[in-house]
């Protein structure tokens, strides 16, 4: 077992629920900014008084404790906003990706039971598709428009017509609109409905480590615990503008962003759907010292031809996280803007970061594999290292990472078997392979999970194709993960056709774009007339991924 050197202390200043912790940021510094939207600012008692309006609202809606809420948004005020109303009301927030199709909607929604969702105005048409099945009483969209005045053309295309207005037919829910509600109800504090540290406040939908979407769920105690530790790790005070380039509907942006910087004195930039541009133009017009971003990010900053050092002379500390860092690109960036990004590592199952490297440190290179290390351990989470039989391995030799502690996830919602796979005894399986060296840096060297990870988005494979299944032409199919310069990976799909049927990689393609978030639909499409397979007729999916590329 290893535990030693933490890279934090064990957070000492928490409040029992995340409510609780919000007050007492609030009662500090009521008049702080608290959320930059590009030409507005927020204070924490202008959040306060708008999550207070909608815990309003939510109650009129019929919300009660325990209730499911979703939450599928960009990085936009909204999104804290709805956090904080939702668990006013003592209910749990199910943060979902927006660029969720019909489907992968409807799995969530009729998963987590969720009774109301926010989303886009552009969102209902899906939402209602996804709907039939659901337990959705309600949806309330959130126009990104509001909360600034600008806007910019390159964020906020021109629009003709209220994109809401246009879905006609049977609509199982009520539709509304936060801004009405927020109108409505402004001036409202419904007192906080009593929750304890060990309720739970969030479902994150993830592929895990093995089967379909699954909840993971966590308690106040759990995420507050993560959050703290960044805010303590990153050093966050009142001086600093994080720039959340991370999406909020993902754990790193829901644990560490959405809660953790939004409980410190620190002040919180969003950019909407951020495109590097005006990321780039976001760190010196809002004179930005903090910055959390997928490292797919920084590699597009770093390709900007116009960016220069004086573009990032306010930052004092860049993290990254959620994907494979190679070292190069952050020797390059740092080599150019002066600045060295810190990695760190977590999963949903983990509420994101639980290892990491600490400010000041240099993350060490694994020679034999060139890995850069994802840091060392969190206080509170130890870590063992596993064989294929679950016996711990001697120091230096790979195996199964897996962690414990009070951070991790309780286990998936209404998921008892695969609770019981991915958290034997609460400790977790992470499905990654890793290798400790003897100071405690943590080396990912490879997966045991069939996930792919295309820049921080998580691919299950059988998802993919089990939607490529449904082609007439397609008889077998095995979908991988290629190595990809700019994504880490890619996602590639095999193919064999039936006999007398013909169809094309484009075809394919567009057919599971169609059916699937952007990111999971193939990149390429390769046609091979067996597809290997074992004894068994498996398919031996781990013998196309090492495979070397066609293409
Ligand atoms: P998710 O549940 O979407 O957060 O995905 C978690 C997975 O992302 C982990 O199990 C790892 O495979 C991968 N991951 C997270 N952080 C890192 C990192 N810093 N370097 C490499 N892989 C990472």
């Amino acid at each position: 077992m290893h535990t030693q050197p933490p890279v934090s202390h064990f957070p000492t200043d928490i409040s029992a629920t995340i409510t609780a912790s919000w007050q007492r940021r609030v009662d500090a510094a009521p008049d702080a900014p608290c959320i930059t939207y590009f030409d507005r600012t927020l204070s924490a008692a202008d959040v306060d008084d708008l999550s207070c309006a909608l815990a309003a609202a939510l109650i009129d809606r019929g919300v009660r404790a325990g209730d499911r809420v979703a939450v599928s948004l960009q990085n936009i005020p909204h999104f804290p906003i709805a956090m904080l109303a939702i668990w006013r009301v003592g209910g749990i927030v199910v943060p979902l990706n927006p660029m969720y199709r019909a489907r992968e909607l409807n799995t969530a929604l009729s998963s987590s039971g969720a009774v109301g969702l926010f989303c886009a105005p552009e969102a209902v048409g899906i939402v209602t598709e996804a709907a039939p099945g659901a337990d959705l009483a309600w949806v309330l969209t959130a126009d990104d428009r509001q909360f600034q005045q600008e806007n910019d053309p390159r964020v906020f295309p021109p629009r003709t017509s209220d994109p809401a207005a246009t879905v006609t037919g049977e609509r199982p829910f009520v539709l509304g609109e936060m801004a009405n509600d927020l109108e409505h109800f402004a001036g409202e504090r419904p007192s906080p409905v009593p929750r304890k540290a060990s309720d739970i406040a969030m479902l994150s939908y993830t592929s895990g480590t093995t089967g379909p979407a699954k909840g993971a769920q966590t308690t106040h105690r759990s995420v507050l615990l993560v959050a703290f530790h960044f805010i303590d790790w990153g050093g966050l005070n009142a001086d600093d503008r994080i720039l959340a380039l991370a999406p909020l509907f993902h754990i790193t942006g829901s644990v560490i962003i959405g809660i953790g910087t939004l409980l410190s004195p620190g002040c919180l930039v969003f950019l909407n759907r951020p495109r590097p541009d005006v990321a780039l133009e976001a760190f010196t017009r809002h004179r930005v010292t903090v910055a959390i971003a997928p490292i797919t990010m920084y590699t597009a900053l770093y390709e900007l031809p116009h960016a220069t050092r004086e573009d990032f002379a306010s930052v004092r500390q860049l993290f990254t996280g959620g994907a494979p860092v190679p070292p190069a690109k952050v020797a390059a960036f740092e080599e150019r803007f002066g600045h060295y990004i810190l990695n760190g590592y977590g999963l949903t199952e983990s509420n994101a970061g639980i290892i990491g490297v600490g400010i000041g440190e240099r993350a060490p290179v694994h020679e034999p594999t060139g890995t850069l290390s994802v840091g060392r351990t969190m206080a509170g989470i130890s870590i063992r290292i596993l064989d294929d039989d679950g016996t711990e391995v001697p120091p230096g030799a790979a195996g199964q990472l897996e962690l414990s502690g009070e951070q991790l996830a309780s286990g998936y919602w209404q998921e008892p078997e695969a609770t019981a796979e991915t958290f034997p005894e609460g400790r977790l399986l992470t499905g990654d392979v890793a290798i400790v060296d003897e100071d405690g840096w943590i080396f990912l060297i490879d997966r045991i999970k069939d996930q792919i990870n295309s820049s921080g988005y998580k691919v299950w494979p059988r998802e993919v194709e089990d939607v490529l299944y449904e082609h007439p032409a397609v008889r077998e199919v095995a979908v991988v993960g290629e190595a990809d310069d700019y994504r880490g990976e890619a996602v590639l799909a095999y193919v064999s056709l039936r006999e007398g049927m013909s169809t094309t990689q484009e075809e394919l393609i567009a057919f599971a774009h169609d059916r699937l978030a952007a990111y999971k639909s193939p990149r390429r499409v390769e046609f091979i007339d067996e597809l290997p397979k074992t004894l068994t007729g498996k398919i031996k999916r781990r013998e196309l991924r090492d495979r070397p590329a066609q293409a």
